[in-house]
């Protein structure tokens, strides 16, 4: 029997990446149910939007009647839930949004799936179907629900929720939602919390493309603080390649933590940027684009530190890694440059690179 996996947010950064990984690689239906937000770009999925197994519901997870009707319609086996307000900047401006989407929408999305799930468990039991592709809820989050590290350590799937930012507080209670519907009514979820990802496609608000359009564009480049604050760095596609391993040897009710192991601090991350574009997009004036590096008020509440101890993960779904942050950095700063077409018209309509998240 081949399977219908719905992927909420498929139209953002990571979940654009999910699409295309389960496209190119399985023989799974795949159902993108994304509002398309700011954030949301389907240029992202234009390398898939052409195949018969790929299906685009324009659905807001805030919506739980719209939400019902897609699975009805569908009837999935398998949800990755990645349809979110991701930036932690934007929820200090507006943290209601973070709420509604993030706490809310999840709750809607947790329903509707599991109202699906039980009228399909009796169904399935009775026909002796879905042995091969047991019925999964991955619900795809984040290691900022678990605070601030200071200078050792590292989080694992025991670490205590302390979120700090009202993006960190959303999620953590999204969190709490999926893994009470474990433990109340038995249905299938995994959560994952995963470390920053960056790669192509990554809306240019987030640290690692802000940097690159600015520089590209001969602007300054913003580092907050002093730019110690340190993130364990993972690359998109081995983030993806993490969620396809949880759906398929995943336990329910467990929570998996995926890390790149490549913990840097931010300001070494732009200067690592700006060695790059000195040889692939070299500033017209001749100069190191390292000259424009500007320290400017830090984000309020900034975490210090953020690093995953992913053995567990590595152990029981036999995933890892692969290649080393410098190199996909390469592959991220000269796809960025080669992508105009990609990040033009986002530069010039949704995000124009403007200081979000300053306290007034
Ligand atoms: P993103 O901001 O790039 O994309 C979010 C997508 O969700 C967009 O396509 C948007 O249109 C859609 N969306 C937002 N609100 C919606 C709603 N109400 N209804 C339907 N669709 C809606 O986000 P991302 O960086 O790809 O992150 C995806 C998920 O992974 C999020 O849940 C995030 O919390 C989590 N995560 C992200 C990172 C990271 O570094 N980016 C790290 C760990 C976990």
């Amino acid at each position: 029997m081949n399977r219908t996996i719905l992927v909420t947010g498929g139209a953002g950064f990571i979940g654009s990446a999910l699409v295309r990984h389960l496209i190119r690689h399985t023989s799974a239906r795949v159902v993108n149910v994304d509002s398309l937000t700011y954030a949301g770009t389907l240029g992202s999925l234009a390398d898939v939007v052409d195949s018969p197994r790929y299906v685009w519901e324009r659905v807001d997870i805030r919506d739980r009647p719209a939400l019902k009707d897609v699975f009805d319609r569908h009837g999935p086996n398998a949800v990755f839930h990645l349809a979110a307000e991701s930036h932690v900047d934007r929820s200090i401006d507006g943290p209601a949004a973070f709420v509604d989407t993030n706490l809310v929408g999840t709750f809607n999305l947790l329903q509707a799936a599991r109202e699906a799930w039980s009228a399909d468990a009796g169904h399935a039991r009775l026909q002796n179907k879905n042995a091969a592709h047991p019925f999964r809820f991955i619900h795809v989050s984040t290691d900022e629900v678990f605070g601030s590290l200071g200078e050792t350590g590292a989080f694992t799937a025991d670490s205590p929720y302390r979120p700090n930012s009202p993006y960190a507080a959303s999620k953590a209670g999204a969190d709490h939602l999926a893994r009470a519907w474990y433990h109340t009514y038995g249905f299938p979820v995994i959560v994952t919390n995963c470390s920053n990802n960056f790669g192509p496609y990554q809306f240019p608000e987030k640290l690692i493309p802000h940097m690159i359009l600015c520089a590209i564009e001969g602007r300054d480049l913003p580092v907050y603080g002093k730019g110690a604050n340190v993130r364990d760095w993972i690359f998109v596609e081995d983030h993806v390649r993490g969620l396809v391993r949880a759906l398929e040897a995943g336990r329910p009710g467990m929570a998996y933590l995926f890390g790149g192991d490549a913990q840097r601090r931010n300001l070494d991350v732009v200067r690592a940027i700006c060695e790059l574009l000195d040889g692939m997009s070299p500033a017209p004036d001749g100069r190191g684009h390292r000259e424009r590096i500007r320290f400017v008020a830090d984000r309020p509440g900034h975490d210090e530190r953020y690093a995953i101890d992913a053995t567990d993960t590595r152990e029981e779904l036999g995933w890892s890694p692969e290649g080393t942050f410098e190199e996909h950095l390469r592959t991220t700063v000269a796809w960025y440059v080669s992508r105009e077409d990609w990040w033009g018209p986002i530069r010039s309509g949704a995000y124009r690179g403007e200081r979000l998240g300053m306290l007034r």
